[in-house]
């Protein structure tokens, strides 16, 4: 199987996957069926999610068992529950791949998500870095004495503390100090955004800002950014206004572990802390953990229960599967191809006139401008989505359809990599996905003006585009040779 890098056959995971659906089938058959129409309704999806991807069997398989049974607050051989050694084993195994992985001389990876990790950085920096005066307005000797403050109080206790993130439009990522999130109550954010003529990041600009704005934290990392980031300048700037670097590669950890982003662009020999999830196209769990330098590690060890529930001793033992798998050769061999894939898949598209945001990518993802078709990025991911073709609509730079129906389409490789996808059929992706853009209009609202919602198809276009996306899907199965022996 192209997502199985081990030894055992596709009969053999048949088996323990029939034998599984049987036992929840007993109790509860609704259940069994869905995770059978899950499979079915993946493998038939020409899935371009950036953030998502195909865990191996392996990895999957590890999560479901009698580990996620124990609870073990504490970190390995500091338990607050008895009975640990298993968990002490599972926590140990994990963390040692992570750190030798990335080459960090810290792990934590007790993160339940991408989320949870970047909670326990933001802590982690304060416990470490606020001096005890700030606190005292509070009457508190240490952050996690606050706990109970109102939130401008707690604010102002930590003495305003500054964060500096990318713009959610050029890419940054809600959790980067933006409102929705609670990052944004605990910091004053400002961000910086990218060049209005490239799209690019402008390292003198993000240091311009850096110096008017005096940041405790500068985070770096994106969701939707198509370009790799220079992290050495990054910290430069960091350094350079006393600021912590906090480099979240939940998107792009994939890239980091195959050595695809090597020297500047490796944000760990950098950043004084790298968040992450396991999940994107690190192709592990669901799943966070983080990354420090050891004047940090014993502040983000503390993450539970500071801001994290119980570790998940399955979810962890599936973190250390997939940690381990990502050590071997042919994950290097993925995460270039990822590249590969998201390059055919960027000169296909502007070969048939879409624009991209930046002109490109050197990373797994590309941003889509759609506004030339006439159309909004919730159009556009309606209407593709109606072909067969699964995407997100996002916003681009200064984006003039706003945050919910958006101008972008955002493009991620890691999935159909996974399932064996090369540049001949990212090359015929952009094909279809051309074809859709360019054979929808906008419809119109009730009163006769345009809609940003409604559109239609050409006639015959979905069905055609379905049929080709069928046929490529077919060639590279999801899990080949995986039957469950039952109609979903
Ligand atoms: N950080 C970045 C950059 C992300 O893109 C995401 C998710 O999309 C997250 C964090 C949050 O990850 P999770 O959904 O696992 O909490």
């Amino acid at each position: 199987m192209t997502v199985t890098p081990t030894a055992v056959d596709a009969g053999t995971v048949s088996t323990a996957y029939r034998a599984a659906l049987d036992v929840i089938s007993s109790v509860e058959p609704r259940i069994a069926d869905a995770i059978g129409a899950e499979l079915t309704d993946q493998r038939a999806s020409l899935k371009l999610i950036a953030s998502e991807n195909y865990a191996s069997p392996a990895v999957l398989l590890t999560m479901g068992n009698w580990l996620s049974d124990k609870y073990a607050e504490g970190t390995v051989g500091h338990r607050f529950y008895a009975g640990c050694q298993n968990v002490d084993t599972v926590e140990g195994l994990a963390a040692e791949h992570a750190r030798e992985l990335f080459g960090a001389p810290h792990a934590y990876v007790q993160p339940h998500s991408g989320i949870d990790a970047n909670l326990v950085a933001f802590w982690a920096v304060l416990a470490q870095r606020v001096e005890a005066p700030a606190l005292a307005v509070a009457g508190a000797r240490h952050v996690n004495d606050l706990a109970e403050a109102d939130w401008s109080t707690l604010r102002h206790a930590l003495g305003d503390q500054r964060m500096l993130g990318m713009s959610l439009d050029a890419g940054g990522h809600l959790t980067h100090g933006f409102r929705p999130n609670i990052s944004g109550k605990m910091f004053d954010q400002s961000s910086y955004g990218t060049d209005p003529e490239t799209g690019l990041l402008d390292y003198a600009a993000v240091r311009a800002k850096a110096r008017e704005f005096r940041p405790l934290i500068l985070m770096a990392g994106y969701s939707a950014y198509p370009r790799r980031v220079d992290f050495a300048a990054m910290r430069e700037i960091a350094d350079e206004v006393g600021a912590t670097l906090i480099v979240d590669m939940a998107h792009f950890a994939g890239l980091v572990a195959g050595k695809v982003f090597t020297g500047d662009f490796d944000p760990v020999p950098h950043a004084h802390v790298v968040t992450s999830t396991t999940h994107k196209s690190l192709r592990g769990p669901r799943g966070g953990f983080v990354l420090c330098q050891p004047e940090f590690a014993d502040a983000v060890d503390r993450g539970c229960p500071m801001v994290l529930g119980g570790p998940l001793p399955h979810v962890m033992a599936a973190k250390a599967v997939a940690f381990a798998e990502a050590r071997r050769p042919s994950f290097a061999t993925y995460a270039q191809a990822v590249l590969d894939n998201a390059v055919a898949l960027a000169e296909g598209l502007t070969r048939r006139g879409v624009r991209l945001v930046t002109g490109g990518t050197d990373n797994h993802l590309v941003l889509l401008d759609v506004t030339s078709f006439g159309l909004t990025g919730r159009q556009a991911e309606s209407a593709l989505l109606d072909a067969g073709i699964v995407t997100n609509r996002n916003a681009v730079p200064a984006d003039p359809n706003g945050a919910w129906y958006t101008s972008g389409i955002r493009l991620g490789t890691p999935a159909l990599t996974s399932r064996g996808f090369g540049p001949a059929e990212f090359d015929r992706t952009a094909e279809l996905i051309a074809g859709v853009l360019a054979g929808t209009s906008p419809g119109a609202t009730s009163s006769g003006g345009v809609s940003k919602a409604h559109y239609t198809l050409a006639d015959g276009l979905a069905d055609r585009t379905r049929s080709a996306a069928a046929e490529l899907l077919a060639a590279h199965p999801l899990y080949p040779g995986l039957d469950l022996g039952r109609d979903t």
